[in-house]
Protein backbone atom coordinates (compact mmCIF):
# COMPACT_ATOMS: atom_id res chain seq x y z
CA UNK A 1 0.00 0.00 0.00
CA UNK A 2 1.08 3.54 -0.54
CA UNK A 3 0.20 6.65 0.95
CA UNK A 4 -1.25 7.94 -2.29
CA UNK A 5 -4.08 5.47 -2.81
CA UNK A 6 -6.70 5.52 -0.26
CA UNK A 7 -9.31 6.70 -2.27
CA UNK A 8 -8.50 3.01 -4.03
CA UNK A 9 -8.66 1.13 -0.46
CA UNK A 10 -11.83 3.38 0.17
CA UNK A 11 -13.75 1.77 -2.47
CA UNK A 12 -13.03 -1.76 -0.54
CA UNK A 13 -14.06 -0.60 2.32
CA UNK A 14 -17.69 -1.63 2.00
CA UNK A 15 -17.60 -5.65 3.48
CA UNK A 16 -20.76 -6.11 5.15
CA UNK A 17 -24.56 -6.26 3.95
CA UNK A 18 -27.57 -6.07 6.04
CA UNK A 19 -29.32 -8.98 7.08
CA UNK A 20 -31.73 -9.06 4.69
CA UNK A 21 -29.98 -7.70 2.04
CA UNK A 22 -30.22 -4.60 3.40
CA UNK A 23 -27.53 -1.65 1.91
CA UNK A 24 -25.98 -0.78 5.09
CA UNK A 25 -24.84 -4.09 7.89
CA UNK A 26 -27.49 -4.85 10.48
CA UNK A 27 -26.86 -3.62 13.98
CA UNK A 28 -26.25 -6.80 16.40
CA UNK A 29 -27.97 -5.96 19.28
CA UNK A 30 -27.34 -8.97 21.65
CA UNK A 31 -24.70 -8.93 24.23
CA UNK A 32 -24.09 -12.66 24.53
CA UNK A 33 -24.17 -15.23 22.27
CA UNK A 34 -25.19 -18.78 21.58
CA UNK A 35 -22.90 -21.84 20.49
CA UNK A 36 -24.84 -24.37 18.77
CA UNK A 37 -21.97 -27.23 19.36
CA UNK A 38 -21.07 -26.79 23.20
CA UNK A 39 -17.55 -27.79 22.30
CA UNK A 40 -16.99 -24.60 20.61
CA UNK A 41 -16.87 -22.17 23.57
CA UNK A 42 -13.57 -23.75 25.50
CA UNK A 43 -12.27 -22.85 21.99
CA UNK A 44 -13.70 -19.42 22.20
CA UNK A 45 -12.13 -18.68 25.45
CA UNK A 46 -8.93 -20.75 24.17
CA UNK A 47 -8.60 -18.18 20.99
CA UNK A 48 -9.22 -21.54 18.65
CA UNK A 49 -12.61 -19.35 17.35
CA UNK A 50 -13.28 -15.96 16.86
CA UNK A 51 -15.30 -13.20 14.87
CA UNK A 52 -12.91 -13.77 12.13
CA UNK A 53 -14.32 -17.36 11.90
CA UNK A 54 -18.04 -15.84 12.52
CA UNK A 55 -17.81 -17.15 16.30
CA UNK A 56 -18.91 -14.54 18.63
CA UNK A 57 -19.29 -14.98 22.63
CA UNK A 58 -19.84 -11.66 24.45
CA UNK A 59 -20.37 -7.82 23.73
CA UNK A 60 -17.54 -6.62 25.53
CA UNK A 61 -15.33 -8.80 23.76
CA UNK A 62 -16.33 -8.92 20.11
CA UNK A 63 -19.49 -7.86 18.34
CA UNK A 64 -19.95 -8.34 15.01
CA UNK A 65 -20.97 -4.69 13.98
CA UNK A 66 -18.58 -3.25 16.38
CA UNK A 67 -16.02 -6.02 14.59
CA UNK A 68 -17.27 -4.29 11.44
CA UNK A 69 -16.83 -1.19 12.09
CA UNK A 70 -13.49 -2.05 13.33
CA UNK A 71 -12.14 -3.94 9.25
CA UNK A 72 -13.86 -0.13 7.80
CA UNK A 73 -10.91 1.49 10.28
CA UNK A 74 -8.54 -0.72 9.06
CA UNK A 75 -8.93 -0.57 6.01
CA UNK A 76 -9.08 3.50 6.38
CA UNK A 77 -5.51 3.10 8.06
CA UNK A 78 -3.92 0.24 6.09
CA UNK A 79 -3.81 -1.84 8.95
CA UNK A 80 -4.13 -5.59 9.04
CA UNK A 81 -6.35 -5.07 12.13
CA UNK A 82 -8.37 -2.34 13.84
CA UNK A 83 -11.16 -2.42 17.14
CA UNK A 84 -13.16 0.38 17.79
CA UNK A 85 -13.51 1.51 21.97
CA UNK A 86 -16.28 3.99 23.39
CA UNK A 87 -13.93 6.81 23.64
CA UNK A 88 -10.37 8.33 21.67
CA UNK A 89 -9.06 8.12 25.38
CA UNK A 90 -10.49 4.37 25.91
CA UNK A 91 -8.22 2.92 22.49
CA UNK A 92 -4.90 5.05 23.96
CA UNK A 93 -5.49 3.97 27.10
CA UNK A 94 -5.78 0.32 26.12
CA UNK A 95 -2.53 0.44 23.80
CA UNK A 96 -0.61 2.19 26.54
CA UNK A 97 -1.68 -1.00 29.39
CA UNK A 98 -1.20 -3.32 26.83
CA UNK A 99 2.57 -2.36 26.24
CA UNK A 100 3.54 -1.41 29.65
CA UNK A 101 3.83 -3.27 32.90
CA UNK A 102 4.57 -1.48 35.86
CA UNK A 103 7.96 0.55 36.18
CA UNK A 104 7.90 0.46 32.04
CA UNK A 105 8.83 3.92 30.60
CA UNK A 106 7.07 5.55 27.39
CA UNK A 107 8.44 8.40 25.62
CA UNK A 108 6.27 10.91 24.07
CA UNK A 109 5.49 14.03 22.61
CA UNK A 110 5.05 17.50 24.69
CA UNK A 111 2.30 18.60 22.27
CA UNK A 112 -0.38 15.97 22.70
CA UNK A 113 -4.23 15.74 23.74
CA UNK A 114 -4.68 17.48 27.02
CA UNK A 115 -6.30 14.23 28.00
CA UNK A 116 -3.37 12.08 26.91
CA UNK A 117 -1.08 14.57 28.51
CA UNK A 118 -2.64 14.01 32.24
CA UNK A 119 -2.66 10.45 31.50
CA UNK A 120 0.71 9.68 30.84
CA UNK A 121 1.78 12.80 33.39
CA UNK A 122 0.28 11.95 35.98
CA UNK A 123 -2.13 9.69 36.38
CA UNK A 124 -0.02 6.21 35.17
CA UNK A 125 3.02 7.60 37.28
CA UNK A 126 0.56 7.68 40.06
CA UNK A 127 -1.26 4.56 39.84
CA UNK A 128 0.84 2.07 37.61
CA UNK A 129 4.43 4.02 38.17
CA UNK A 130 4.65 3.73 34.28
CA UNK A 131 7.07 6.98 33.69
CA UNK A 132 6.57 9.00 30.48
CA UNK A 133 9.80 11.30 29.22
CA UNK A 134 7.96 14.18 27.21
CA UNK A 135 10.58 15.35 24.24
CA UNK A 136 9.85 18.07 21.32
CA UNK A 137 8.82 15.17 18.82
CA UNK A 138 10.35 17.53 16.10
CA UNK A 139 13.69 16.98 17.75
CA UNK A 140 14.95 13.16 16.53
CA UNK A 141 17.85 13.48 18.45
CA UNK A 142 15.79 14.31 21.35
CA UNK A 143 13.84 11.18 20.65
CA UNK A 144 16.40 9.48 20.32
CA UNK A 145 18.45 9.86 23.14
CA UNK A 146 15.20 9.49 25.89
CA UNK A 147 14.66 5.75 24.35
CA UNK A 148 16.23 3.71 27.32
CA UNK A 149 15.80 -0.16 27.99
CA UNK A 150 12.28 0.37 29.36
CA UNK A 151 11.02 2.28 26.90
CA UNK A 152 7.85 0.18 25.71
CA UNK A 153 6.56 2.55 23.15
CA UNK A 154 7.07 5.72 21.49
CA UNK A 155 3.66 8.17 21.10
CA UNK A 156 3.00 10.87 19.39
CA UNK A 157 -0.05 12.60 17.46
CA UNK A 158 0.35 13.06 13.10
CA UNK A 159 -0.31 16.31 14.01
CA UNK A 160 0.19 18.04 17.49
CA UNK A 161 -3.01 19.30 18.98
CA UNK A 162 -2.70 22.52 19.48
CA UNK A 163 0.28 23.34 17.97
CA UNK A 164 -0.05 21.91 14.84
CA UNK A 165 3.46 20.56 13.93
CA UNK A 166 4.22 17.55 12.28
CA UNK A 167 5.63 14.33 13.43
CA UNK A 168 8.29 12.84 10.55
CA UNK A 169 6.86 10.01 10.68
CA UNK A 170 9.12 8.00 9.25
CA UNK A 171 12.78 9.15 10.46
CA UNK A 172 10.65 8.22 14.40
CA UNK A 173 9.33 4.89 12.68
CA UNK A 174 13.20 4.04 11.97
CA UNK A 175 14.93 5.45 15.36
CA UNK A 176 12.20 3.33 17.16
CA UNK A 177 12.02 0.38 15.07
CA UNK A 178 16.06 0.01 15.46
CA UNK A 179 15.52 0.38 19.42
CA UNK A 180 13.04 -2.47 19.09
CA UNK A 181 9.80 -0.27 20.24
CA UNK A 182 6.92 0.43 18.57
CA UNK A 183 5.58 3.82 17.09
CA UNK A 184 1.85 4.83 17.87
CA UNK A 185 0.37 7.98 16.57
CA UNK A 186 -2.72 9.83 17.02
CA UNK A 187 -4.25 10.38 13.75
CA UNK A 188 -7.22 12.17 15.61
CA UNK A 189 -6.36 15.51 13.27
CA UNK A 190 -5.96 14.25 10.59
CA UNK A 191 -7.42 10.81 8.98
CA UNK A 192 -7.20 10.22 5.23
CA UNK A 193 -4.55 13.30 4.84
CA UNK A 194 -1.60 11.30 6.74
CA UNK A 195 -1.42 7.70 6.72
CA UNK A 196 0.80 6.85 10.23
CA UNK A 197 0.63 3.40 9.02
CA UNK A 198 1.69 3.55 5.53
CA UNK A 199 4.47 6.14 7.23
CA UNK A 200 6.08 3.48 9.38
CA UNK A 201 3.49 3.55 12.30
CA UNK A 202 3.05 0.41 14.17
CA UNK A 203 0.06 1.54 16.14
CA UNK A 204 -2.50 3.90 15.09
CA UNK A 205 -5.05 5.41 17.27
CA UNK A 206 -8.42 7.78 16.63
CA UNK A 207 -11.02 9.93 18.08
CA UNK A 208 -13.56 9.13 16.01
CA UNK A 209 -15.41 11.52 18.02
CA UNK A 210 -14.00 13.94 15.73
CA UNK A 211 -13.60 14.09 12.10
CA UNK A 212 -14.65 10.97 11.89
CA UNK A 213 -17.71 11.36 13.52
CA UNK A 214 -18.66 14.70 11.77
CA UNK A 215 -21.42 15.79 13.79
CA UNK A 216 -20.25 15.99 17.27
CA UNK A 217 -22.72 13.67 18.69
CA UNK A 218 -20.45 10.61 19.32
CA UNK A 219 -17.80 9.66 21.34
CA UNK A 220 -16.27 6.60 19.84
CA UNK A 221 -12.18 5.92 19.34
CA UNK A 222 -10.30 2.86 17.49
CA UNK A 223 -7.06 1.20 17.65
CA UNK A 224 -5.68 0.13 14.30
CA UNK A 225 -2.82 -2.40 14.20
CA UNK A 226 -1.30 -5.95 13.39
CA UNK A 227 -3.45 -9.07 14.10
CA UNK A 228 -1.73 -9.90 16.73
CA UNK A 229 -1.81 -6.77 18.39
CA UNK A 230 -5.25 -6.48 18.05
CA UNK A 231 -5.16 -10.38 19.11
CA UNK A 232 -3.84 -9.08 22.89
CA UNK A 233 -5.96 -5.87 23.20
CA UNK A 234 -8.75 -8.27 22.97
CA UNK A 235 -7.63 -11.46 25.01
CA UNK A 236 -9.93 -12.70 27.03
CA UNK A 237 -7.92 -13.40 29.87
CA UNK A 238 -5.51 -10.62 29.75
CA UNK A 239 -6.32 -7.96 27.02
CA UNK A 240 -7.04 -4.36 28.33
CA UNK A 241 -10.05 -3.29 26.02
CA UNK A 242 -11.53 -6.67 27.34
CA UNK A 243 -10.36 -6.08 30.99
CA UNK A 244 -11.37 -2.73 31.42
CA UNK A 245 -14.26 -2.54 29.25
CA UNK A 246 -14.49 0.60 26.92
CA UNK A 247 -16.72 -0.94 24.74
CA UNK A 248 -18.23 0.37 21.90
CA UNK A 249 -21.68 0.41 21.60
CA UNK A 250 -23.38 -1.44 18.25
CA UNK A 251 -25.62 0.98 18.04
CA UNK A 252 -22.41 3.49 17.82
CA UNK A 253 -20.70 1.57 15.10
CA UNK A 254 -23.82 1.52 12.86
CA UNK A 255 -24.04 5.51 12.61
CA UNK A 256 -20.06 5.45 12.67
CA UNK A 257 -19.82 3.05 9.63
CA UNK A 258 -22.70 5.05 7.85
CA UNK A 259 -20.10 8.50 7.74
CA UNK A 260 -16.47 6.65 7.01
CA UNK A 261 -18.10 7.21 3.01
CA UNK A 262 -18.43 10.82 3.04
CA UNK A 263 -15.44 11.17 5.24
CA UNK A 264 -12.96 12.01 1.72
CA UNK A 265 -15.61 14.73 1.11
CA UNK A 266 -15.76 16.14 4.62
CA UNK A 267 -11.94 16.33 4.93
CA UNK A 268 -11.80 18.08 1.60
CA UNK A 269 -13.97 20.73 2.18
CA UNK A 270 -12.48 21.53 5.83
CA UNK A 271 -9.06 21.61 3.95
CA UNK A 272 -10.72 24.11 0.93
CA UNK A 273 -12.11 26.12 4.03
CA UNK A 274 -9.27 26.67 6.20
CA UNK A 275 -6.93 27.09 3.40
CA UNK A 276 -8.79 29.69 2.06
CA UNK A 277 -9.37 31.62 5.22
CA UNK A 278 -5.57 31.41 6.59
CA UNK A 279 -4.48 32.48 3.06
CA UNK A 280 -6.54 35.25 3.50
CA UNK A 281 -5.45 35.79 7.65
CA UNK A 282 -2.37 36.04 6.41
CA UNK A 283 -3.06 38.59 3.81
CA UNK A 284 -4.02 40.95 6.33
CA UNK A 285 -1.29 40.69 8.74
CA UNK A 286 -2.81 38.09 11.61
CA UNK A 287 -0.71 35.79 13.09
CA UNK A 288 -2.19 31.97 11.73
CA UNK A 289 -0.35 28.88 11.89
CA UNK A 290 -1.61 26.08 9.86
CA UNK A 291 0.44 23.45 7.67
CA UNK A 292 -0.85 24.78 4.43
CA UNK A 293 0.94 27.69 4.54
CA UNK A 294 4.36 27.55 3.13
CA UNK A 295 5.25 29.96 6.39
CA UNK A 296 4.72 26.89 8.64
CA UNK A 297 7.85 24.93 9.83
CA UNK A 298 6.68 21.77 8.56
CA UNK A 299 5.04 22.77 5.49
CA UNK A 300 7.73 20.71 3.60
CA UNK A 301 7.90 17.81 5.10
CA UNK A 302 3.77 17.68 5.11
CA UNK A 303 3.71 18.23 1.10
CA UNK A 304 6.12 14.78 1.43
CA UNK A 305 3.97 12.93 3.70
CA UNK A 306 -0.08 13.75 2.91
CA UNK A 307 -1.89 12.13 0.46
CA UNK A 308 -2.32 15.32 -1.96
CA UNK A 309 -6.07 14.66 -2.33
CA UNK A 310 -7.10 15.56 1.33
CA UNK A 311 -6.01 18.88 1.88
CA UNK A 312 -3.71 19.96 5.30
CA UNK A 313 -6.96 19.72 7.37
CA UNK A 314 -9.55 21.51 9.05
CA UNK A 315 -7.74 22.92 12.05
CA UNK A 316 -5.25 26.21 12.42
CA UNK A 317 -4.70 28.54 15.41
CA UNK A 318 -4.72 32.13 15.68
CA UNK A 319 -2.19 33.78 18.46
CA UNK A 320 -3.67 37.01 19.46
CA UNK A 321 -0.94 36.96 22.44
CA UNK A 322 -3.33 37.31 25.81
CA UNK A 323 -6.01 35.17 26.37
CA UNK A 324 -7.90 38.06 27.71
CA UNK A 325 -7.82 39.26 23.53
CA UNK A 326 -8.51 35.65 22.64
CA UNK A 327 -11.72 35.64 24.78
CA UNK A 328 -12.79 39.20 23.52
CA UNK A 329 -12.56 37.69 19.69
CA UNK A 330 -13.97 34.20 20.34
CA UNK A 331 -16.91 36.27 21.82
CA UNK A 332 -17.42 38.34 19.18
CA UNK A 333 -17.25 35.28 16.84
CA UNK A 334 -19.89 33.66 18.62
CA UNK A 335 -22.46 35.95 19.46
CA UNK A 336 -22.15 39.07 17.15
CA UNK A 337 -21.14 37.01 14.16
CA UNK A 338 -22.41 33.79 14.56
CA UNK A 339 -19.48 32.39 12.74
CA UNK A 340 -18.81 29.63 15.70
CA UNK A 341 -19.28 28.26 18.94
CA UNK A 342 -17.15 28.37 21.85
CA UNK A 343 -16.57 24.99 22.48
CA UNK A 344 -13.72 22.61 22.94
CA UNK A 345 -13.47 19.39 20.36
CA UNK A 346 -12.91 19.52 16.62
CA UNK A 347 -13.99 18.03 12.92
CA UNK A 348 -17.91 19.16 13.41
CA UNK A 349 -19.68 20.80 10.53
CA UNK A 350 -19.53 23.99 12.00
CA UNK A 351 -17.34 25.99 13.73
CA UNK A 352 -15.87 25.40 16.97
CA UNK A 353 -13.10 27.26 18.33
CA UNK A 354 -11.45 27.54 22.03
CA UNK A 355 -8.24 29.16 23.81
CA UNK A 356 -6.49 25.95 23.83
CA UNK A 357 -3.87 27.42 27.03
CA UNK A 358 -7.07 27.64 29.50
CA UNK A 359 -9.27 24.80 28.00
CA UNK A 360 -8.30 21.34 25.92
CA UNK A 361 -4.27 22.13 27.13
CA UNK A 362 -4.90 22.91 30.61
CA UNK A 363 -3.99 20.02 32.54
CA UNK A 364 -0.53 21.08 30.96
CA UNK A 365 1.67 23.14 33.77
CA UNK A 366 2.88 26.85 32.66
CA UNK A 367 6.44 25.64 31.87
CA UNK A 368 4.65 22.19 30.01
CA UNK A 369 2.66 24.98 27.78
CA UNK A 370 5.68 27.43 27.35
CA UNK A 371 7.76 24.59 25.74
CA UNK A 372 5.12 23.12 24.03
CA UNK A 373 4.87 26.60 22.18
CA UNK A 374 1.54 27.36 23.52
CA UNK A 375 0.85 30.71 23.76
CA UNK A 376 -2.42 32.48 26.14
CA UNK A 377 -3.64 34.02 23.74
CA UNK A 378 -3.75 30.82 21.51
CA UNK A 379 -7.44 30.37 19.72
CA UNK A 380 -7.59 26.66 18.14
CA UNK A 381 -10.48 26.96 15.33
CA UNK A 382 -11.61 23.82 13.71
CA UNK A 383 -13.10 25.34 10.73
CA UNK A 384 -16.98 24.19 9.21
CA UNK A 385 -17.75 23.79 6.12
CA UNK A 386 -21.47 25.24 6.29
CA UNK A 387 -22.37 28.97 4.75
CA UNK A 388 -20.10 30.22 2.30
CA UNK A 389 -16.37 31.50 2.61
CA UNK A 390 -17.59 35.21 1.65
CA UNK A 391 -20.03 35.11 4.76
CA UNK A 392 -17.60 33.23 6.82
CA UNK A 393 -14.75 35.92 5.59
CA UNK A 394 -16.83 39.00 6.76
CA UNK A 395 -18.12 37.60 10.07
CA UNK A 396 -14.66 36.92 10.63
CA UNK A 397 -13.29 39.91 9.39
CA UNK A 398 -15.68 41.85 11.50
CA UNK A 399 -14.54 40.18 15.17
CA UNK A 400 -11.57 40.86 13.98
CA UNK A 401 -11.83 44.56 13.43
CA UNK A 402 -14.39 44.82 16.11
CA UNK A 403 -11.53 43.66 18.55
CA UNK A 404 -9.33 45.90 17.15
CA UNK A 405 -7.01 42.76 15.87
CA UNK A 406 -7.12 44.53 12.20
CA UNK A 407 -7.76 47.73 11.04
CA UNK A 408 -10.60 48.14 8.61
CA UNK A 409 -8.75 49.01 5.85
CA UNK A 410 -6.50 46.24 5.44
CA UNK A 411 -9.38 44.32 4.12
CA UNK A 412 -9.33 45.96 0.84
CA UNK A 413 -5.71 44.78 0.67
CA UNK A 414 -6.88 41.41 0.42
CA UNK A 415 -9.35 42.09 -2.26
C1 LIG B 1 -10.26 14.41 21.50
C2 LIG B 1 -8.95 13.79 21.36
C3 LIG B 1 -8.62 12.63 22.05
C4 LIG B 1 -9.57 11.98 23.02
O1 LIG B 1 -10.65 11.43 22.37
P1 LIG B 1 -12.09 11.16 23.07
O2 LIG B 1 -12.87 10.53 21.98
O3 LIG B 1 -12.61 12.48 23.53
O4 LIG B 1 -11.82 10.25 24.22
C5 LIG B 1 -7.37 12.09 21.84
N1 LIG B 1 -6.49 12.64 21.00
C6 LIG B 1 -6.77 13.76 20.32
C7 LIG B 1 -5.75 14.34 19.40
C8 LIG B 1 -8.00 14.38 20.47
O5 LIG B 1 -8.27 15.51 19.80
Amino acid sequence: MSIRDPIEDLAHLRHEFGEHGGVNMSIEASSTFTVIDPKTMPDLFQGRAGPDKGCYLYGRHFNPTVYNLGRQMAALDGTEAAYCTASGMGAISGVILCLCNAGDEIVASNAVYGGTYALLHDFLPAKSGIKTTFVDITDLDAVEAAITGRTRLVFTESVSNPTLRLANMPRLAEIAQAKGVPLCVDNTFSPLILRPAALGADIVVHSITKFISGASDIIAGAVCGSESFIGELMDLHTGPLMLLGPTMDPHVASQVSMRIPHLPLRMVAHGERAFAICERLVGIGVNVNYPGLSRHPDHELFNELRCPDFGYGGVFTIDVGEEDKANDLMNHLQNEQRFGYLAVSLGYFDTLMSCSGSSTSSEMSEEGKDEAGISPGLVRVSIGYTGTLEQRWDQLFAALEATGLVKATSRRRTA
